[in-house]
């Protein structure tokens, strides 16, 4: 079987925007940094990487005669916000369990950003005390067994659309969309830079570049602080998609790659170099980027070229993976 054979439902626009960060890399001064927007892939809710790895999982749900989507993440997940916006644009329901994974005492933190709109989307949001953690969590089978007693038919996504059969199919048609777009612009991306949570992205990537000619490093960034966790997950599902796209070769360890060392003590808060991050990027590129994920991984990227960790011949692809709507509830830092 290849990924052609796997149903997908359209979402995006089409291929995702690629552009050079000039003056980011001339401020750095060492390698050609590019990015590839998935915040602006769609028309769905301000986009983002889910919104990709949903264009599979709402396929299935829909040959499966789901009509309620169920999923979860933190009070400002960027994923349930995608699963809202999927489940409006597909008219089905969306019952949306928001735990308490990061301990971000702002009063409106709960009230503005994602949820909001997920909120004005029509999902069905419930706010539940258990902490972060990226497993299958019990909120989220009773609101399963809910949508049943009620007469539903639920579709289980689980947290970051992850750990589930589909979730590594979005990135890696990212992979082959990179390998078409580079022969439009006539570059090659030696290095991709990317976040790693729930580790479906990234996995994805590095099943998808697996089965192209030419090697790259795709260097992952844990943004989780649960490291361990982060890369078995990256490493399970890149295995996984990979045989299920017909790799017709194991992974190598080599080729699954997250790195430690911007993610701070805690998910889901920022760092000094996050917010460092943060500023360069907007200040030199107008490019807006996230306290929780993608802040992370500039950082991380920042560093490597400084270091020449990333060599100052190499070509980046930095995957922006959206998540700018958090920034609301995080207002407090930048006043
Ligand atoms: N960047 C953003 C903006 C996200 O919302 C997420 C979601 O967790 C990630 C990066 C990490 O992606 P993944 O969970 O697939 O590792």
């Amino acid at each position: 079987m290849s990924l052609a054979d796997f149903d997908r439902y359209p979402l995006l626009f089409g291929p995702s925007p690629i552009h050079p960060l000039d003056r980011l890399s001339r401020h750095l001064g060492g390698a050609r940094i590019w990015a590839k927007r998935e915040d602006c892939n769609s028309g769905l809710a301000f986009g983002g990487n889910k919104t990709r790895k949903l264009e599979y999982l709402v396929a299935d749900a829909l040959a499966h005669g789901a009509d309620t989507l169920v999923s979860i993440g933190g009070v400002q997940s960027n994923h349930t916000r995608q699963v809202a916006a999927v489940a409006a644009r597909a008219g089905l329901r969306a019952v949306l369990v928001q735990e308490s994974w990061v301990d971000w005492p702002d009063p409106v933190n709960d009230k503005v950003g994602n949820i909001l709109l997920s909120r004005i989307m029509g999902a069905e949001v419930r706010l539940a005390p258990d902490g972060f953690g990226i497993g299958v969590k019990e909120s989220w089978q009773r609101a399963l067994e809910e949508v049943r007693a009620g007469g539903g038919v639920p579709y289980a996504i689980p947290a970051g659309a992850s750990d589930h059969p589909l979730g590594g199919l979005g990135f890696a048609n990212w992979a082959y969309e990179v390998q078409r777009q580079e022969r439009e612009l006539g570059v090659f991306f030696d290095t991709i830079v990317v976040c790693s949570v729930t580790g479906s992205t990234q996995a994805g990537m590095i099943a998808g570049f697996a089965g192209q000619d030419r090697p790259r490093r795709v260097l992952g960034i844990d943004a989780s602080a649960t490291l361990d966790e982060t890369r078995a997950q990256v490493e399970k599902i890149a295995r996984d998609t990979a045989g299920r796209i017909g790799l017709g070769r194991d992974l190598r360890d080599d080729e699954i790659t997250v790195l430690p060392g911007w993610a701070g003590d805690r998910y889901g808060i920022p760092i000094q170099s996050t917010l460092d991050a943060i500023r360069l990027t907007g200040r030199l590129e107008g490019m807006i980027i996230d306290p929780v994920y993608e802040g992370k991984s500039m950082a991380a990227l920042i560093d490597l070229v400084r270091t020449r960790d990333i060599p100052a011949d190499a070509t980046v692809l930095y995957a922006h993976l959206g998540g700018q709507p958090a920034l609301n509830a995080y207002h407090s830092l930048f006043s």
